[in-house]
């Protein structure tokens, strides 16, 4: 049993590798990004219900708003100068605050961005929240929640496709969407991101907030106050998001790239 498994998920990285637009790295790719939008506008919809969503007029949910609107629009006119116009195909963005204080963010392909008001006491400041939601909305459209659920679909279903899976096993289905996006606020209900993931959303995410008119050596400062808010009451946001020595020297190799795209 445990052969055919393996030699099914061999089959299957094979078969479901696609090149990856953004980063120009292969991914396991089994799940149609389509059908990922679709269930991330039900699964959205259904986060606001439950959540305490702030109004548009609140002070830091117009921030969130407005950074997240430059993030979109730069982005857009990136890949479209770059040719690259499939990578926010089918994006529909929006973006809101909830009081909730995890120290957290995501945003769900199709581009539904969520920050927690947890996270704004280490943000500080307009240009270290831009930081982040560019470091999220790189995960997004790098598809790394695409690359983990396909992975999870593989490991846990057997690789049945998305569709059957919703079918057959809801409950499990729409859980492990929510494990793929780091959506929640429970400390362990979380999968870790790889380091590699991690790197790449670092990497875009500054040119992101450059290309928005954020300065990104602000990831620099923010990344060590994340730091510094760890330790024994480690927030989940940062267990999710390693922060060491490697994480420093990378946004330091990738600095100069990214200031070449920052316009004050
Ligand atoms: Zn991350």
């Amino acid at each position: 049993m445990k052969k055919i498994i393996l030699s099914l998920f061999i089959v299957l990285m094979f078969a479901g590798c696609a090149l990856n637009l953004v980063t120009g790295r292969k991914q396991l790719s089994l799940v149609n990004e389509s059908e990922l939008r679709l269930m991330a506008v039900s699964q959205y919809k259904t986060f606001l219900s439950e959540n305490e969503v702030l109004s548009g007029s609140n002070y830091d949910a117009a921030m969130v708003s407005r950074i997240g609107s430059r993030i979109a629009n730069a982005i857009s006119k990136y890949y479209t100068g770059l040719g690259k116009q499939s990578v926010i195909e089918g994006y529909s963005w929006e973006f809101k605050t909830v009081e909730d204080k995890a120290v957290n963010a995501w945003c769900m392909p199709g581009g539904k961005v969520v920050v927690y008001t947890g996270l704004l006491p280490i943000t500080q400041n307009e240009t270290a929240l831009a930081i982040v939601m560019g470091h999220e909305i790189a995960h997004a459209i790098a598809k790394h929640g695409n690359e983990r659920m396909s992975q999870a679909m593989v490991q846990q279903m057997g690789g049945m496709a998305l569709e059957v899976a919703l079918s057959q096993k809801p409950a499990e289905t729409q859980n492990l969407f929510l494990l793929s996006y780091g959506i929640g606020s429970q400390v362990g209900a979380m999968l870790p991101w790889s380091r590699q993931q991690e790197i790449e959303a670092d990497q875009y995410g500054l040119i992101f907030a450059a290309l928005a008119g954020y300065n990104p050596q602000e990831a620099i400062p923010f990344w060590q106050r994340m730091s510094a808010a760890g330790g024994a009451n480690q927030p989940e946001f940062l267990s999710t998001h390693p922060s060491d020595a490697t994480r420093m020297r990378k946004l330091k190799e990738f600095m100069p790239e990214a200031m070449k795209h920052y316009k004050p």
